[in-house]
């Protein structure tokens, strides 16, 4: 261990914002109010209203005693990183902003941005598990996720055990208990409990509170892990529920505009300090300018995904009684008892993407598709504008037929993710479309 640092020597780093004021009269300021300035003290910055962009790979030291207190952090000789700004690879100040406003939004202790969301969600796991260990996820994943633990992870002795989505509480016993069996055998530990809720393309929501029980009865000490990309942050908040790290594709709704690739995840210090130890070593923190992008989509997050919301709620409300149209698969419209549970539970909001299930099959639902002129057929969500896609014939073409039926991925499923146009333009466009199925 290095000497204890003199404190009469430790260097107030400068570019600190002064302590940002987080309520007023004991009221608690909400995400929506700090996401204009948290964590951003233009003083530091010639005055500039907005950050600037910090384009620089490398940061000048006050002096050698702060490059070594720096250091001491980056190498994990002493606790939670680096105090000020070291590397680019490391840190960067609109990094640090976006970090600070996005663990806002999750109630997080500390959050960390990726240049994708697949890069957190790799780094993430390889944090956590070791050779000989176990791997607890539900299913279905987000398919590189699903890919990269069971042909990847699996290349360094890593093993996994899945659960249905919907799975009741009596079932996750039984599958962590397997798991444990699985991983003692093996010589490792149940690493992880990774979930993804709802489900792409199902739409079925996990009972994290279920899932939170029976780890703490079975193996405390497990991370649960929970990919939000779907609901979050408005319509889920998956740490009050119990799941300790929070991860996201930033790319869809909190990006929100179509224009860039990003992730995070956000938790306390204790799970997210070892993470980014190793994005420390690997790299794969976002770059200056998305994470300057996603400050200014930070700032209207909330308008945008309540829009989306409400027009999907009224596009749903239409779809539901068309005649061409089987069904749906909306947060809004559950059928199923114990969703509706889950979801009274766990959510704050339906989302804005859903399955519409076409009467007929591919040529019905490509004749659809290739009819509608104000959604562009795309994958990926959450954006400004609407997007509606052939799950099938698409993001899961290589899914084994088996699978798909397991999943309930039919060809006549219409993955639809709905923006902020008007909502009786989406459903004129929607209503002709149908028309010339
Ligand atoms: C898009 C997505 C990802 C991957 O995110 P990228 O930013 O594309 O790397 C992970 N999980 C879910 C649920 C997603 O929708």
């Amino acid at each position: 261990m290095p000497d204890a640092v003199d404190a009469t020597q430790t260097p107030t780093p400068r570019r600190k914002p002064k302590p940002a004021r987080r309520e007023i009269a004991g009221r608690p300021l909400k995400p929506s109010t700090l996401m204009m300035g948290h964590g951003y003290d233009p003083v530091l910055s010639e005055g500039s209203l907005k950050a600037p962009i910090f384009l620089t790979s490398t940061f000048a030291f006050e002096s050698a005693a702060a490059g070594k207190r720096h250091f001491e952090g980056i190498t994990g000789l002493r606790e939670g990183g680096a105090e000020g700004l070291v590397y680019s690879r490391f840190n960067g100040p609109n990094q640090e902003i976006l970090e600070d406003r996005l663990a806002v939004w999750d109630g997080a202790e500390d959050a960390l941005s990726f240049s994708s969301g697949m890069t957190a969600i790799c780094i993430l796991m390889m944090t956590y598990a070791n050779a000989n260990d176990v791997i607890v996820h539900s299913g279905p994943l987000y398919a590189a996720s699903e890919g990269f633990v069971a042909k990847t992870l699996s290349r360094f002795g890593v093993t996994y055990v899945d659960f249905p989505a919907g799975a009741t509480r009596e079932e996750i016993d039984a599958v962590l208990a397997k798991a444990a069996a699985q991983a003692a055998e093996r010589g490792g530990k149940v690493a992880m409990i990774y979930l993804e809720s709802p489900a792409n393309p199902t739409n079925a929501l996990v009972d994290v509170e279920a899932v939170r029980d029976a780890r703490d009865a079975a193996m405390p000490d497990t991370p649960i892990a929970i990919d939000n990309t779907f609901l979050g942050p408005l319509w889920a908040r998956p740490l009050d529920q119990g799941a300790d790290i929070v991860a996201y594709s930033l790319t869809k709704y909190v990006g929100g505009h179509s224009d860039l690739v990003a992730g995070s995840i956000a938790g306390a210090k204790r799970w997210i300090n070892p993470v980014r130890a190793l994005r420390n070593t690997m790299g794969g923190i976002v770059d200056p300018n998305t994470a300057w992008m996603l400050l200014r989509s930070l700032e209207t997050v909330e308008l945008r995904m309540q829009r989306a919301g409400e027009n999907a709620a009224k596009v749903c409300a239409f779809l539901r009684d068309h005649p061409k149209v089987e069904g749906l698969g909306y947060l809004g419209f559950i059928a199923d008892a114990r969703q509706q549970d889950i979801y009274d539970r766990h959510c704050l909001g339906a989302g804005s993407t859903f399955s519409v299930f076409i009467k007929g099959g591919e040529a019905e639902c490509f004749r659809f598709l290739d009819n509608l002129t104000i959604a562009k057929l795309a994958v990926s969500l959450g954006g400004t504008e609407t997007l509606a896609s052939h799950p099938a014939s698409m993001t899961h073409l290589s899914v084994p037929k088996v699978r798909k039926d397991l999943l309930g991925i039919t060809d006549n499923l219409v993955r639809i993710s709905v923006g902020i146009e008007d909502a009786d333009d989406l459903i004129a466009d929607f209503a002709q479309a149908l028309e010339q199925v």
